[in-house]
């Protein structure tokens, strides 16, 4: 009996531990290469997984990667080409854009920076823009030279509207204060109402913006997000992100809520994920 009992408080003891302990993912996913296989995106933005995820070639013109340690430069082919577009747009004015957090190499979930970005489908684009002279270091790529901005200049509005034209793109992110800019500027920023519509308000985001696809063709396992609500996002849904209770849920969130968070989205990962844990 006495021997029952302590495997049974051993066994339930390493269950607690196990399903405690936090799964070695966060180096080892990020270095792990992509499935070998044709790209798809799989489930949600916010709980999915990427098959055969594709990154930058090096010989893209206009674009400068930046944080790579994270390892979060893979992506599906859908939205490697938009980026690849981007950098060829600025390029052409001697200027570069710098690209932030795509996906890691199977996508799924992060313990830190991101809710979304889990299937290949999102990237932020830093505000800073460099000229074609500019070559920062990467350890300037990821700490000092990224600042928020107060004002959307000229590169920043050609940025935002490059990406809200492009028929691939579904939704951008931005802050608050910046989308209301844009809306009392609609006119003389020459922003139509479809532009406007893809622009919504966000917490953060005044560093950077954050651009999300559509679910690929080649890609039925993609769940869509629900659409947009109708009309250009600068009515009464705007205010409210200038108020307390917006506020109050910007507060950052706890280590331990974050872990939590994490190990939770691991376990509901849909089932053609299966391969995100692989080794
Ligand atoms: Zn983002």
């Amino acid at each position: 009996m006495f021997y029952k009992i302590l495997i049974l408080t051993v066994s339930l003891f390493s269950m607690m531990s196990c399903s405690h302990n936090l799964p070695d993912f966060t180096t080892r996913l990020s270095s792990r290469l992509p499935t070998d296989s044709k790209a798809e995106a799989i489930g949600e933005y916010s709980l999915g997984c990427l098959k055969g995820a594709q990154t930058f070639s090096g010989m893209e013109k206009g674009l400068v990667l930046s944080q790579m340690k994270r390892g979060r430069y893979w992506g599906h082919p859908d939205l490697i080409k938009l980026l690849s577009r981007a950098g060829e747009e600025f390029y052409n004015s001697n200027k570069k854009i710098i690209i932030g957090d795509l996906s890691q190499s199977r996508g799924g979930p992060t313990l830190s920076g991101h809710n979304s970005h889990q299937s290949g489908l999102d990237v932020d684009v830093w505000f800073k823009i460099l000229t074609s002279q500019d070559h920062p270091s990467l350890r300037d790529l990821e700490t000092k030279e990224m600042k928020p901005i107060d004002e959307l200049g000229d590169d920043q509005l050609k940025l935002i509207k490059f990406m809200a034209q492009d028929s691939t793109v579904e939704r951008i992110f931005i802050n608050p204060s910046f989308k209301k800019k844009l809306c009392l500027n609609s006119g003389s920023l020459k922003l139509t109402a479809e532009e406007q519509h893809k622009m919504r308000a966000w917490w953060g985001h005044d560093d950077h913006i954050h651009v999300r696809i559509k679910c690929p063709s080649d890609s039925p396992l993609c769940v869509p997000q629900r659409p947009i609500p109708a009309g250009n996002g600068c009515g009464e849904e705007l205010n409210w992100w200038f108020t307390d209770e917006a506020k109050a849920e910007s507060a950052e969130a706890s280590w331990a809520e974050l872990k939590s968070l994490y190990l939770e989205k691991i376990i509901k990962l849909p089932a053609q994920c299966s391969f995100y844990s692989d080794t």
